[in-house]
C-alpha cells in the first residue's frame, strides 16, 4: 500500500499498518445525497445518517481539532432531502407507513435543527447567536438576565430533563437527534461548570433511547433513561433498579396486549407518531398524539380508551401500573411502594437510586436542576431534600408551573425556550475557569 493510498488514520511502520488513536475523531465519508422521504424507515434512516456524521463532529470540536467542511454539505443535503417533502405538499406531508396507510408529519424540527446546524459550523459561535436571537422575543434580556442568574457559579449535580428543555421537542423521538450545537453548548457547560451532570428523561436508556439521539462527547454526561430506573454512569456500566419479578411479568403481558394494537389498521398510526410506542424499564409508553396535534381527537381519545381497558384487565385493583396521560402519550408505569401506598415511579425516586449506585454528594450545593414540565418537579424536589442550595432553571409558558417550581426553590429562572436555556448554558461556560478534576478524555476545554 502506497502512503497516498492509506486510510487517514493508519500510519505506515516498518510496512505494517498502524491504526492511530485518531480514528475514532474520523467523520465517515458518508455522502448524504439527495434522496427521496417516502417512510418513516426513510426518515429515521436519514436522521441516523446525521448522528453518524454530527457525533465526531463534536468529539473534533472537543478535542479542539478542525474538522473537514465536506460533512457540513452531507448535512445539508439531509436538510434539502426533508424539505423535499414537507415544503413541496406543504398541505399534505405525507409520509406513508405501507401501500395502504399514510400519516401527515410535522418535519419542522428535523429541518430548523439541520439548518442551525449548518450555520453554526459554517458561520462560528458569535454569528450563530445572533442568528438564533432572531427567533425569538426579548432574546437578549432572557440570556443578559439567566448569565446573572448563573453569576460563574460552579455546580455539584446539574441533573436535566432532555426533551423540551435542553432540546426542542421533535414529533417524532427516533428523529430527534442531537444537533451538534446543542451538544457543544451543554457538554461545555457539563465540563466547565458541574461536577455530576445526569440527563433523567422518561424516554428508554437504549434500543431506541436517549444514547442512541445524544452526540455529546463520551463520558460527559451520565444518561438515565426509564426516569433514572435505568442509568449507564461515566464509564459506561449500565445500572438498573429493582423490579418485582411478579410486577415484571404483568408488564410483559400488558406489553404483548399493547403491541398486538399495531395489528389494527385504525391504530397503528400510534407507533410512528409522536413518541411512538416506547419500551422501556419498568414502563410502557405509546404516544397518543404528537407536537402538531396531526392525529384527530376522536381517534386519540379511542386509542387512550382501549389502552385503558387494557390496563384495567390485566390489573383490576390497580396496584400494579399507574396510567399518566400527557394528552400526547399515554404512560403505564410500574408502581413502587410510597408514603400512602403504591405510587408510580418518578424522577425523584430515579435520581435517590442513581444517588445510591454513585454518590453525588447531594447534601453539597449548589444544585442546578432544569426541566419543562410537571414530570421534572420531582427531581427539584428530591434534591431540595437535601440541601436548599439549588437552582432551578425551568423552560415553560406556563404561568402555573412557573409559580409552583418558584415556590418550592426561590432561586427560579423561567426562560421560554430551549434555545435560550442552552445560550445561556454555553455562553456562562466561555466565562467560567476550569476546576481541577477529572474530565472525558479528549475534552480539551
Ligand atoms: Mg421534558
Amino acid at each position: 500500500m502506497s502512503n497516498t493510498e492509506r486510510p487517514a488514520t493508519v500510519f505506515l511502520e516498518k510496512g505494517q499498518g498502524v491504526i492511530l488513536p485518531t480514528k475514532e475523531y474520523s467523520i465517515p465519508d458518508i455522502d448524504i445525497s439527495l434522496q427521496p422521504i417516502r417512510s418513516f424507515k426513510d426518515l429515521f434512516r436519514l436522521k441516523a445518517l446525521t448522528r453518524i456524521i454530527r457525533s465526531p463532529i463534536v468529539k473534533n470540536i472537543f478535542a479542539a481539532r478542525v474538522f473537514n467542511l465536506r460533512s457540513i454539505e452531507s448535512l445539508k443535503n439531509a436538510r434539502r432531502s426533508l424539505e423535499d417533502v414537507y415544503y413541496r405538499d406543504y398541505e399534505t406531508s405525507i409520509i406513508h407507513i405501507d401501500d395502504m396507510h399514510s400519516v401527515n408529519v410535522d418535519l419542522s424540527y428535523e429541518i430548523r435543527e439541520l439548518k442551525k446546524d449548518t450555520y453554526y459550523l459554517e458561520h462560528g459561535e458569535d454569528c450563530f447567536i445572533n442568528y438564533i436571537s432572531k427567533l425569538y422575543n426579548k432574546f437578549d434580556q432572557h440570556v443578559a438576565k439567566g448569565l446573572e442568574f448563573l453569576d460563574g457559579l460552579h455546580f455539584n449535580c446539574f441533573i436535566t430533563d432532555r426533551d423540551g428543555t435542553t432540546n426542542n421537542y421533535c414529533g417524532h423521538y427516533r428523529s430527534s437527534i442531537q444537533p451538534v450545537y446543542n451538544a457543544v453548548f451543554l457538554s461545555r457547560f457539563a465540563s466547565l461548570c458541574t461536577e455530576h451532570p445526569i440527563f433523567i428523561t422518561s424516554a428508554p436508556l437504549k434500543n431506541f433511547g436517549i444514547i442512541d439521539v445524544s452526540v455529546n462527547p463520551d463520558n460527559v454526561f451520565i444518561y438515565a433513561g426509564s426516569k433514572g430506573r435505568e442509568f449507564l454512569d461515566l464509564d459506561l456500566c449500565e445500572h438498573r433498579a429493582f423490579i418485582d419479578p411478579l410486577k415484571q411479568v404483568k408488564l410483559e403481558e400488558l406489553t404483548r396486549r399493547v403491541s398486538e394494537l399495531e395489528k389494527k389498521p385504525e391504530l397503528e398510526k400510534f407507533f410512528y407518531v409522536g413518541s411512538g410506542f416506547q419500551l422501556k424499564f419498568g414502563q410502557l409508553t405509546i404516544a397518543r398524539q404528537d407536537v402538531a396535534n396531526s392525529v384527530p381527537e376522536e381517534e386519540s381519545v379511542a386509542l387512550l380508551g382501549n389502552v385503558t381497558n387494557i390496563v384495567h384487565e390485566i390489573d383490576p385493583g390497580g396496584a400494579v401500573f399507574k396510567i399518566i396521560d400527557t394528552g400526547k402519550d399515554i404512560e403505564i408505569i410500574l408502581t413502587v411502594d410510597g408514603d400512602n401506598g403504591a405510587k408510580d415511579f418518578d424522577k425523584g425516586d430515579g435520581l435517590k437510586f442513581i444517588d445510591s449506585c454513585i454518590d453525588l454528594h447531594l447534601g453539597e450545593g449548589p444544585h442546578l436542576v432544569c426541566g419543562d414540565t410537571v414530570s421534572d418537579i420531582p427531581m427539584l424536589e428530591a434534591v431540595l431534600e437535601y440541601t436548599d442550595d439549588v437552582y432551578a432553571i425551568f423552560v415553560t409558558r406556563d404561568t402555573d408551573l412557573a409559580k409552583k417550581v418558584a415556590h418550592l426553590c426561590p432561586n427560579t429562572l423561567i426562560v421560554p425556550s430551549p434555545d435560550i436555556l442552552l445560550t445561556i448554558l454555553g455562553v456562562a461556560a466561555l466565562s467560567t475557569k476550569r476546576k481541577k478534576g477529572c474530565k472525558a478524555p479528549g475534552v480539551f476545554l
